[in-house]
């Protein structure tokens, strides 16, 4: 944490009143089914985003960070939906989004320091909203890190911010998983209500790791596409005269394929149903320490993500597909496609040929450079200090 102290005390002039922290996640399984009132199945990253703050007693936000620098100053009574229309805004939005639900908020001093990477799909941007939140709760006597139901509070404040002032149309998946993870567990989250479970997650013991590639890669299309994907389940549902397409049991899933009118719609719907019941198979696999099982359903996953609702990509399919010539039980890609990163379940002693073999197969395809690294569950946001 050094540099981070020294450059709040040289923004600053002061040491800050503390350090909090969270982490970046990576879902195992349940893609594309937040907005669809589904089940996902994220688990917290080691890699964690460090938020310096000490309280002011006006509305003031100075915010700066170690990777992207600039120091900013913007008033919680300026912030609103586009402003400010940076990075920030992920700060900035945070204080605003508790303001908005009530909360006696004032100002910051803020650094950051995020060591979850950059747009990779491992959801720095919920990282750094997380941090800042435990910060906020903290410095303003919120008290809303105690408890699991102010730990959802915060997470729906960080999701508003991302949402209403940073643009970002996404679901709550990343926020609720900062906010609630567990080390050694992944946390089953029903989108539907909100409510979430804990299932352990410990892959040591069957002598594996998690293996994340972040391909580096970022389409160009993966704003549009991924509205467009909304669209489409919204369209659907409508269709099918349910509020969202988690109303589809497997079983009644032929029968309501039949009813929509193209091909496209008709996989759209299949990825969605059938994603949602693959996250329950892999809760129940894991308690049965099936690994096994794990890996087939992250492939049959990646092989729907791929084909029925078109949202993976070529760095993709090639983490996934050389993991699995490689000898890993399972790989398939993460988060929203279009380039981010992919998980292999692989065997502890095969981790090294394995990372090796993605590099080599990129290489040969005159693709960039990816990076490759094993990850354990880890825990939610926190106080780091003082302890
Ligand atoms: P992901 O959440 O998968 O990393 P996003 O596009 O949702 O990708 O969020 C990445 C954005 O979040 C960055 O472009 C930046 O605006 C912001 N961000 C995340 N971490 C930091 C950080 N440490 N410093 C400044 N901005 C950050
Ligand atoms: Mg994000």
């Amino acid at each position: 944490m050094p540099d981070l102290l020294e450059t709040f005390a040289s923004i600053f002039g002061s040491a800050p009143d503390g350090v909090w922290s969270a982490p970046g996640r990576v879902n195992l399984i349940g893609e594309h089914t937040d907005y669809n009132g589904g089940l996902a199945l994220p688990i917290a990253l080691p890699q964690r985003t460090l938020c310096a703050a000490s309280a002011r007693d006006d509305d003031l936000l100075r915010i700066h960070s170690l990777q992207e620098g600039s120091s900013v100053e913007v008033r919680i009574d300026d912030v609103a939906p586009g402003h400010p229309g940076d990075w920030t805004a992920y700060v900035a939005g945070v204080v605003w989004s508790l303001r908005e639900a009530g909360y006696a908020v004032r100002g910051l001093d803020v650094v950051i320091d995020g060591r979850v990477p950059l747009g990779a799909g491992l959801s720095s941007s919920a990282a750094l909203e997380c941090s800042v939140a435990a910060a906020v709760s903290e410095l303003f006597g919120l008290d809303l890190l105690e408890t699991r139901a102010g730990r959802s509070i915060l997470a729906e404040a960080c999701q508003r911010a991302e949402n209403d002032v940073a643009g970002a149309p996404t679901g709550g998946m990343d926020q609720a998983a900062a906010m609630h993870c567990r080390e050694a567990h992944a946390l089953r989250l029903d989108c539907r209500d909100g409510t979430h479970s804990h299932v352990p997650f410990d892959l040591s013991a069957h002598g594996l790791v998690l293996l994340v590639t972040d391909t580096r890669a970022s389409h160009a299309l993966a704003d549009g596409q991924y509205g467009a994907r909304r669209d489409a389940c919204e369209r659907a549902a409508e269709i099918l005269g349910v509020e969202t397409l988690r109303e589809i049991a497997p079983d009644a899933l032929e029968g309501a394929l039949g009813r929509l009118p193209d091909d496209e719609l008709r996989r759209r719907v299949r990825h969605v149903v059938t994603e949602i019941a693959r996250v329950d198979a892999v809760v129940d696999a894991l308690r049965e320490g099936d690994l096994a099982e794990v890996g087939r359903l992250f492939v049959t996953s990646h092989e729907s993500l791929r084909d029925d609702y078109e949202v993976s990509c070529t760095e993709l399919d090639l983490v996934v597909d050389t993991a699995v010539a490689e000898g890993a039980l399972g790989a398939r890609m993460t988060g929203g496609g279009f380039g981010g990163s992919a998980i292999a379940l692989v065997r502890t002693d095969d981790v090294d040929r394995l990372s090796s073999a993605i590099a080599t197969a990129f290489e040969n395809a005159n693709l960039g450079v990816p990076q490759s690294f094993s990850v354990t569950a880890s825990g939610s946001a926190d106080r780091v200090s003082p302890e």
